[in-house]
């Protein structure tokens, strides 16, 4: 029959429609919280399948990437430990060359220090590849959650400086449990291997005489 496609497309919208105040009944207040989030983007949903952005906000899974950020780590007082040495891997695998890295250097000795002086991300032109967090060999530079950047004036605040790219490493715990502890045993282990490694060139040593 003509437009019979048409009338079983409106049928499958006017069910989800219908499906929605059910769905509304059977959650109650429920809806609104994080369990009523959840199960509105899930697979299981019957009714419509949206979210109230901004004052809802979908679960952001662990795997998406936005903006990288750089990674300290709380020492004494209160210290913080910066996990970049300033390589300059990451400025060299970034595909749209959106990383510059000012090095510092002894004030005394001119030799560099292995912390950067300043750190820079366009933000505009970042694509969200991760590959400058791939690369990293210090663990410290990570993809972010933080997709909502918004700005009135994207020329002033959208390249980011050290100051503005550095979160604690508990951040990073908070937001990528899984690829945190990935990372804590692969250093784990990789100390573990020096210090055995270590320790068997001490005893060689002290056998020798
Ligand atoms: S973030 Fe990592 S790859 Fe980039 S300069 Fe720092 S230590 Fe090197
Ligand atoms: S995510 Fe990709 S584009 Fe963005 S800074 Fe890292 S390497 Fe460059």
């Amino acid at each position: 029959m003509y437009g019979k496609g048409i009338i079983k497309g409106l049928g499958v919208t006017l069910k989800h429609f219908l499906d929605t105040y059910i769905d509304d009944i059977r959650m109650g207040k429920k809806r609104y919280s994080d369990e009523g989030i959840e199960y509105r983007s899930s697979k299981d949903v019957r009714g419509l399948f949206t979210v109230q952005y901004p004052e809802e906000k979908l679960p952001t899974p662990e795997e998406f990437r936005f903006i990288p950020f750089l990674v300290y780590d709380e020492v004494e007082d209160g210290e913080r430990e910066i996990r970049c040495t300033s390589c300059g891997i990451c400025a060299k695998v970034c595909p749209p060359q959106c990383i510059w890295i000012e090095r510092s250097e002894d004030p005394k000795t001119g030799r560099p220090i292995p912390e950067p002086a300043n750190f820079y991300i366009d933000v505009d032109i970042c694509m969200n590849c991760g590959l400058c967090a791939e690369f990293c060999p210090f663990d410290a530079i990570i993809m972010d959650h933080d997709y909502e950047l918004a700005v009135y004036n994207r020329f002033e605040n959208n390249i980011y400086d050290k100051e503005k790219l550095l979160k604690p490493a508990e951040y990073y715990l908070d937001i990528r449990p899984l690829n945190y502890q990935i990372q804590a045993d692969a250093r784990a282990e990789k100390e573990a291997k020096k210090a055995a490694a270590k320790a068997k060139k001490e005893a060689a040593a002290a056998a020798k005489g």
